[in-house]
């Protein structure tokens, strides 16, 4: 199990992708600690700054004065909610990760219930069963759930969530490309692992602005659908059935 620098184990890792989420980041550190604090899990909250104009990483940095278990990931540049989220990954300690967004459309209060599922499951993915976006957004994140399933030949319903709980050993083969994060439970599937999707509470955003408009999401979601499907075909799949004098091979 991974220790922690100070030789206890954590169970789990939040992993929390920032930008330019100044004023949600003092509401959600609270409720996070509201959340999980009775729980008496051992945990740390690795934010993620992707390259931040406004000042989410001062606000990071005072979170951190007053509690050592936040962390700061902070990117050089604005480089992508997949890049932020494989930065939080690789710096996470917990045997548990959970993924969140910033800007309070996820509601921690759902956290523990996404954990209750990885004793049966290797990761659990959430589902915005009443989602509290513009219409327009739900239209076009319906189409794309409908095309990415269509084609790709998985069932999620909501691979825009990205609210979700890992088993740390998921993510350990797991290399993202800029936009795969809505392909993580897509790419776990083909690996073999097992994974649930259940609904979960979605909140409007009332502070800072969504990244994403239609067409910034659309083709080049598209482009990567293809490239997933492609994966899904050529994944290798073979069992050995015999391996005769392998003893001394170099591991
Ligand atoms: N985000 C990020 N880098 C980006 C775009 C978004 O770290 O280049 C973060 C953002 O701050 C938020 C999460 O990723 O915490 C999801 O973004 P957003 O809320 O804009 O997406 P939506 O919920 O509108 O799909
Ligand atoms: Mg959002």
């Amino acid at each position: 199990m991974p220790e922690s620098p100070s030789g206890s184990t954590l169970d789990l890792s939040l992993v929390i992708p920032v930008y330019n989420e100044e004023a949600n980041l003092p509401l959600l550190w609270p409720e996070i600690r509201e959340v999980l604090d009775p729980t008496g899990l051992r945990y740390e909250i690795v934010f993620v700054d992707d390259g931040s104009r406004d000042r989410s990483a001062e606000a990071i940095r005072g979170f951190r004065e007053r509690d050592p278990r936040v962390r700061l990931v902070r990117l050089k540049v604005n480089s992508g909610e997949s890049a932020a989220t494989d930065a939080g990954f690789k710096a996470a300690r917990g045997r548990w990760i959970v993924t969140m967004d910033a800007d309070l459309q996820n509601d921690p209060h759902d956290i523990p219930a996404l954990l209750g599922h990885l004793d049966r499951w290797d990761a659990v993915t959430g589902w915005r069963t009443r989602r509290e976006d513009p219409w327009i957004r739900k239209i076009s994140s319906r189409i794309a759930n409908w095309v990415r399933n269509t084609i790709s030949g998985d069932a999620i319903q909501d691979s825009g969530c990205t609210f979700r709980a890992f088993r740390r050993e998921c993510l350990r083969g797991l290399t993202l490309y800029r936009g795969f994060h809505r392909f993580i439970p897509t790419l776990l599937r083909m690996q073999g692992f097992r994974v649930l999707e259940v609904p979960v509470n979605h909140r409007p955003r009332r502070f800072g602005e969504s990244k994403y408009g239609i067409a910034n999401r659309a083709f080049s979601a598209f482009q990567d659908l293809l490239v997933v499907r492609w994966m899904a075909e050529r994944h290798l799949r073979y069992q050995v059935i015999e391996d005769l004098g392998g003893e001394g091979r170099e591991g």
